[in-house]
């Protein structure tokens, strides 16, 4: 046992007496306050998007999703169905921005090109007064609170491995060159780099604070200085159809803040289909390299080709976070592995964005989760010594605080 999960086991988090939580229940989000980090999971149900306010007040964005799947798989769209996703997410943005005294996103970054990430494209939505797209996920979210750097895995050609060819990415891609023409900075998410997020406001004042850029199509830092490694093999040795998916080539991070680290890596996969060669598990090397975190995101909203014992061990965390709406988030298997006693001792707390009803008749393990409907908020102390989770109401855009958990201490 190392000395990080020896602390960890004496750190059981506290869940508030009943009478705290109804106190809590009773006020709405506190603000960002400086020093602080804020990250946001908001729960739309229909994506991923996930707000960071850092402890200058450097604001940043991870995904914004706006799936069209039908309703039948998915929970019916929150706060409701009156706005599409990408508006709700620009007016959550725009509302805890405002209260710490921002007004603009500073980084956009784009897991992958898939549509529960950045938003499909149907008819009905109305085009954008900049140009040529159509307003869905991100798109939506720029209306309402400009993004000055958009950092995806693509830019600027978009060729890796094939040429992307699907609407809801032209889409994306056009709304990316309008932003450029309109001022903002558009730059390929570099592999290994500690320096391509950085805070941009008071940075001397908060040293302790750091994003590592993990992996972006299958090119994976080493752990040493900012030196990467390919973990897919070259395209010329493959076959069109052998090549990396979408979901294989995401990008991943690793932010730091003190004794504080929280990992998300989008949808990689660790590849469970029998026979696959190893390279197709590109989650396992993404989590080796990442190490022991207090909080991870599962990969793929814990679907069944994710979620690996390597991805479990590595990590290690003391709180995993789902982001799903689907009824397959998480499989059954992902949900034994995160609980599972061998592949790291101690304690652990999941919390889920959302769940399906019908998950949670086949997935009677879902029933040990902490919370599993509200948007997740990690709140970290000034400092990066201990962290709490609060659970926001997503039934309207009153965030009232639901439940509150923790402190949980970091290290
Ligand atoms: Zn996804």
């Amino acid at each position: 046992m190392t000395r990080k999960d020896f602390l960890k086991s004496f750190a059981a988090a506290p869940v508030l007496s009943s009478a705290a939580r109804a106190q809590a229940a009773a006020k709405p989000c506190p603000p960002w306050q400086p020093g602080g980090l804020d990250i946001h999971h908001i729960s739309t149900g229909r994506g991923n998007s996930t707000l960071f306010i850092t402890p200058d007040g450097t604001s940043m964005m991870v995904d914004a999703g706006a799936t069209s799947a039908s309703l039948q798989y998915t929970i019916t769209p929150k706060p409701s169905g009156a706005r599409r996703p990408g508006e709700w997410l620009g007016r959550y943005a725009q509302r805890h921005l405002r209260a710490a005294g921002r007004d603009e996103i500073d980084y956009f970054v784009l897991t992958h090109l898939h549509g529960d990430h950045m938003g499909d494209v149907t008819p009905d939505q109305p085009m954008s007064k900049l140009g040529g797209y159509r307003l869905t996920g991100v798109s939506d979210v720029a209306e309402i609170v400009p993004i000055r750097r958009i950092l995806d895995r693509g830019y600027p050609d978009y060729t890796y491995p094939s040429k992307q060819s699907n609407g809801a990415a032209l889409n994306y891609i056009e709304f990316v060159k309008t932003q450029q023409k309109h001022g903002a900075v558009a730059e390929r998410f570099r592999a290994g780099s500690a320096q391509q997020i950085r805070l941009l406001r008071k940075p001397s004042e908060f040293s302790n604070f750091s994003v590592r850029n993990l992996a972006v199509n299958g090119e994976v830092w080493t752990g040493v200085g900012d030196t990467t490694r390919h973990h897919f093999p070259a395209l010329e040795t493959l076959k069109p159809e052998d090549y990396p998916s979408e979901n294989m080539c995401c990008l991943a991070l690793r932010l730091s803040y003190g004794a504080f680290d929280y990992y998300t890596g989008g949808d990689l996969p660790s590849g469970i289909h029998d026979g696959a060669p190893a390279w197709r598990d590109i989650e396992s090397p993404v989590a080796r390299v990442a190490g022991p975190v207090e909080v991870a995101v599962l990969n793929h909203h814990g679907y069944t080709d994710t979620t690996g014992a390597d991805y479990v061990s590595s990590l290690r965390p003391r709180v995993f976070l789902l982001l799903a709406w689907d009824s397959a988030h998480p499989a059954i298997s992902s949900l034994q592995r995160i609980y599972s006693q061998s592949l790291y001792p101690g304690p652990r707390d999941v919390f889920a964005t959302a769940l399906k009803a019908e998950n949670k008749i086949a997935n009677k393990g879902l029933a040990n989760l902490k919370s599993d409907d509200g948007h997740i908020l990690v709140r970290v102390a000034p400092g990066g010594q201990e962290f709490r989770i609060l659970i926001l109401d997503n039934t309207s855009e009153s965030d009232l605080v639901k439940a509150e958990f923790g402190p949980y201490p970091c290290g």
